[in-house]
């Protein structure tokens, strides 16, 4: 057996929902510990408002992934929820940050990494928003200000967003056909790997280009396996 890829994404940890963080424990205990990389493709956290919130409600994960580390490594590509995460709040997971989209070569394939809310063209709102807040100024605003009011903007936020999706259709929502299609040509790869759409699956394209969608953490763990020998395999409690 050669060495174990693993993917995951869209665990939403938050100290409100103590069912997925010993879900999450357990995984990174029991699970992820045979695996040779582990690869988070975002949304990790529920939020993260900046490194220098000490975040002590998730020691246990933290400590975690101090443990997975010593014979795993670890990657973080960051999810719109968590895409503050810097080099801080990365030592604390003992990951790697990796840029968006990455690629990597298991068994010589080329496979595209992302968060996926890039491919959800059709939402051209929630676009807009994510160019604002991935820009270099927004974020300099947003880390100067005090924690406590960086927690009440993006409990503000949520609220917002919350409002806005209950007004959208589901498909707005899910990727645009045509953006995996440029994805996939621009990558110049076989498969890609993503979150963000909850929605777990595998799709397949002309050309034997497949893109799997990783699911939530509801609290049951979803992931995706790679070896030599299984190839892919998505484990979620909905498929
Ligand atoms: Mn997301």
């Amino acid at each position: 057996m050669t060495d174990e890829y693993l993917f995951i994404s869209d665990c939403h940890l938050d100290i409100n929902r103590q069912d997925v963080i010993d879900s999450f424990v357990n995984f990174l205990t029991n699970r992820a510990p045979q695996a040779r990389f582990l690869y988070v493709l975002g949304d990790l956290f529920e939020t993260w408002i900046g490194d220098d919130d000490e975040a002590d409600e998730l020691q246990v994960v933290f400590d975690c992934f101090a443990r997975l580390s010593q014979q795993t490594e670890i990657y973080f590509l960051a999810g719109n929820r968590d895409f503050l995460l810097g080099d801080q709040g990365a030592a604390r997971l003992h990951a790697t940050i990796i840029n968006e989209p990455s690629l990597i070569a298991p068994g010589q394939q080329n496979i595209g990494l992302l968060h996926g809310d890039t491919l959800c063209t059709d939402d051209g709102d929630y676009q807009q928003f994510r160019n604002l807040v991935r820009s270099d100024q927004w974020q300099k605003d947003f880390l100067g200000k005090s924690l406590a009011d960086r927690k009440q903007i993006v409990a503000g936020l949520r609220e917002k967003s919350k409002h806005a999706m209950q007004q959208k259709t589901t498909d707005i929502m899910d990727v645009n056909q045509g953006a995996v299609l440029d994805c996939f040509e621009e990558l110049e790869v076989t498969a890609i790997i993503h979150g963000h759409t909850h929605r777990p699956a595998v799709h397949h394209y002309p050309g034997g280009r497949i893109r799997y969608v990783l699911g939530d953490w509801n609290p049951k763990p979803s992931y995706l396996s790679w070896t030599t020998d299984t190839g892919f395999v998505l484990t979620d409690p909905r498929i």
